[in-house]
């Protein structure tokens, strides 16, 4: 049989990793260990699935396992199991490419950051667990044979760049990783990984509860010994090989509150997560009656890469009386609680419960409703006892929250609970629509709110003018979801969400609203024909040119009708694929301004002024760039403003 030797190149991101992973940027060098047993540990609970329909992946009586062989004169560790493996394709996608979405862009910024401390985390999230291999050896050899195949290959690099392939023989399926491990170097946090009491310390913190046991050969010195335990006179000493199990594998989520350390629980996020990084909050619960169930939930306290990517999300892991079903499950929590990890373990599905059927399962979709209540109540208590935590939380993982606020129609009240977001009361800091409601003016029975693309965008709206000046605090929405979210969700203890960028505007008390309306009477009265005359001249763009209730300092603005959309929804529309009729707007026009006063004087003058429509045109134009748009001829727009600097500037 030929056992050509194949060299292939690493695609650049995964060369870029191996730089910084040899290039050790992570303290804790132990880790490796915990990344290949994880590994291993998945592994082999696909094989475990995969043999719910193939039975003949699994022989007899064939125990799942984990093993780690040392040796001290080679100095090597070999971590072995007889999981899924992989085939020779599955090999070069897997191992020697990331194929997954957004790793340039993640080595990129990396690179550009040149912040090697922020580095590790951000490692952990892309799941390169196989990588840290290379912090702790100088080549690492990998031979692995797929489940149902029966070629094996034979992978090594020494991370430089470049990696063999080879085919090869392996007794059974499974992989087997050997480190050829660089030299001990204690001040570097490299120990001696061929030691047993290393191995066995490493294993134990960080992987006693790995559902397979982890097996090592254990050397010992020994000599007969007599009834009294000394040595029996001239025996010999002989070296006794046994087989031992490292770790516990007890299912951490049965074990009681107070016999599990938080550890041990950062630990086992790290694990089923792939994240380096502990955990925010753990969320353990105990579900009895009708149903029954154990959670163990955690919320990450790093939003990781992918959240808003679609092929990125990973779900809960699901377990049916002790026995791992699925990894990701995704049916047991709403799309805007994703990025949740854990474990929820029923006594009461059945154990071939179909991946397909899941959705319409009705007790998996009363855990779902059980598991939503029970992150939200502790997200609410965090809110209330851990002001600090939770705007971490929030700052990681608001914008995935929003989506639940049109997504979960039944929670929506706990939801805007939840929300926080900047306002014009303290622009610095996030408010809870409570403490807004609490601080709204006497006789105010609306939520204002302004969405735009961007802080300095909404900050210098025109249309907070009035607000401003009496005083009336609006909240700041700049997500693109917000935008979504506001679409249909219409009130919050009872007051209804309005913006103020929307229809008209009545602020102040009746007294002043009715003054104010009487004015606003008068002054049409006085600008009626003007403001035809600007429609007729801006027809193309706007459907009405009214006297504003919401300017105080600028001359124009544009607002939506009440129940049209908002221009960035039209484009967030648009950037979906999904055409809508271009909806006009409403120019409004400041009636205290003195250039209104002055284009009436050239309008009672000629009302054919050709002069008129340029301003027309300035004025909307200006209109459209207070509120950051998008001038439908900018070419003509500063054109005019040349011609008008012209004019206005002294000189011969
Ligand atoms: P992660 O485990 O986070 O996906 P890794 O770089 O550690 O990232 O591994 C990449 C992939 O290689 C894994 O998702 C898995 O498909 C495959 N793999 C790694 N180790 C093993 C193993 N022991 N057995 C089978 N497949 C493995």
């Amino acid at each position: 049989m030929s056992t050509a030797v194949e060299t292939y190149e690493f695609q650049t991101e995964t060369r870029q990793l191996l730089d910084l992973m040899i290039h050790s940027i992570y303290s804790n060098k132990d880790i490796f260990l915990r990344e290949l047993i994880s590994n291993s540990s998945d592994a082999l609970d696909r094989l475990r699935f995969e043999a719910l329909s193939k039975p003949e992946l699994l022989s007899e009586g064939q125990e799942l396992h984990i093993l780690l062989e040392t040796d001290s004169k080679a100095r090597t560790i070999t971590v072995v199991d007889n999981g899924i493996g992989m085939s020779r394709d599955e090999l070069i996608r897997l191992v020697g490419t990331i194929a997954k979405s957004g790793t340039k862009e993640f080595m990129k910024a990396l690179q550009a950051s040149k912040d090697k401390a922020v580095a590790p985390e951000l490692i952990g999230q892309f799941g390169v667990g196989f990588y840290s291999s290379f912090m702790v050896a100088d080549k690492v050899t990998l031979v692995t044979r797929r489940a149902g195949e029966h070629k094996a290959t034979r992978w090594e690099s020494t991370g430089d760049g470049t990696y063999t392939l080879e085919e090869t023989e392996r007794a059974e399926c499974g992989t087997s990783v050997t480190l050829h491990l660089k030299p001990a170097d204690h001040e570097d946090g490299l120990h001696d990984y061929t030691a047993e009491w290393t191995v066995r310390n490493i294993v134990k913190k960080y992987s006693d509860f790995v559902a397979y046991p982890i097996k090592m050969s254990i050397e010992r010195k020994e000599v007969e010994r007599d009834d009294d335990g000394k040595p029996k006179p001239g025996a010999e000493e002989k070296t006794v090989t046994t087989i031992e199990t490292l770790n516990s594998m007890k299912a951490i989520w049965l074990r009681d509150k107070d016999e599990v350390s938080q550890d041990e629980l950062n630990e086992f996020y790290k694990h089923i997560s792939h994240d380096w990084t502990d955990p925010l909050k753990t969320i353990r619960a105990k579900i009895e009656g009708t149903l029954e169930y154990r959670v163990l939930l955690f919320i990450p306290s790093k939003a990781p890469h992918d959240l808003f990517m679609r092929e990125g999300h990973r779900g809960i892991h699901l377990y049916v009386r002790r026995v791992f079903i699925m990894d990701d499950c995704k049916d047991l929590l709403p799309d805007y609680l994703r990025f949740i990890r854990g474990v929820v373990d029923s006594e009461d599905l059945s154990l071939n419960v179909s991946r397909e059927l899941l959705q319409q399962n009705r007790q998996i979709q009363r855990m779902r409703k059980g598991l939503i209540s029970k992150v939200l109540d502790t997200l609410g208590q965090m809110r209330d006892q851990d002001t600090g935590v939770y705007e971490k939380f929030w700052g990681e993982f608001g914008r995935v929250m929003k989506e639940g606020l049109f997504q979960d129609a039944e929670n929506r009240e706990k939801l805007l609970g939840l929300l926080q977001c900047p306002s014009t009361n303290s622009p610095a800091d996030l408010t809870f629509l409570k403490d807004y409601v609490s601080r709204m003016k006497e006789g105010q029975d609306k939520i204002y709110f302004i969405t735009g693309e961007s802080r300095r965008a909404v900050e210098n709206s025109p249309h907070l003018e009035a607000f401003r000046d009496k005083g009336y605090e609006v909240l700041l929405l700049t997500d693109p979801v917000d935008e979504v979210w506001v679409q249909s969700v219409f009130e919050f203890q009872g007051k209804q969400f309005h913006s103020v960028g929307k229809g008209a505007v009545d602020l102040g008390t009746d007294e002043e609203k009715k003054k104010s309306e009487e004015t606003r009477k008068d002054k049409e009265k006085e600008f009626g024909s003007l403001l035809e005359c600007l429609k007729s001249k801006l027809d193309e763009y706007i459907k009405e040119v009214r006297l504003s209730t919401r300017l105080t300092s600028s001359p124009a603005c544009l607002v939506s009708d009440e129940f049209d959309p908002t221009p960035q929804l039209e484009m967030m529309m648009k950037a979906m694929n999904q055409e809508m009729p271009k909806v006009k707007r409403i120019l409004e026009i400041n009636p205290n301004h003195p250039i209104l006063a002055k284009l009436n004087d050239v309008f009672a003058k000629d009302k054919n002024a050709p002069e008129l429509g340029d301003y027309a045109e300035l004025l909307y134009g200006q209109a459209v760039l207070a509120e950051d748009g998008q001038l439908p001829d900018p070419g003509g727009f500063a054109k005019r403003v040349a011609e008008l600097m012209l004019k206005a500037i002294p000189g011969s």
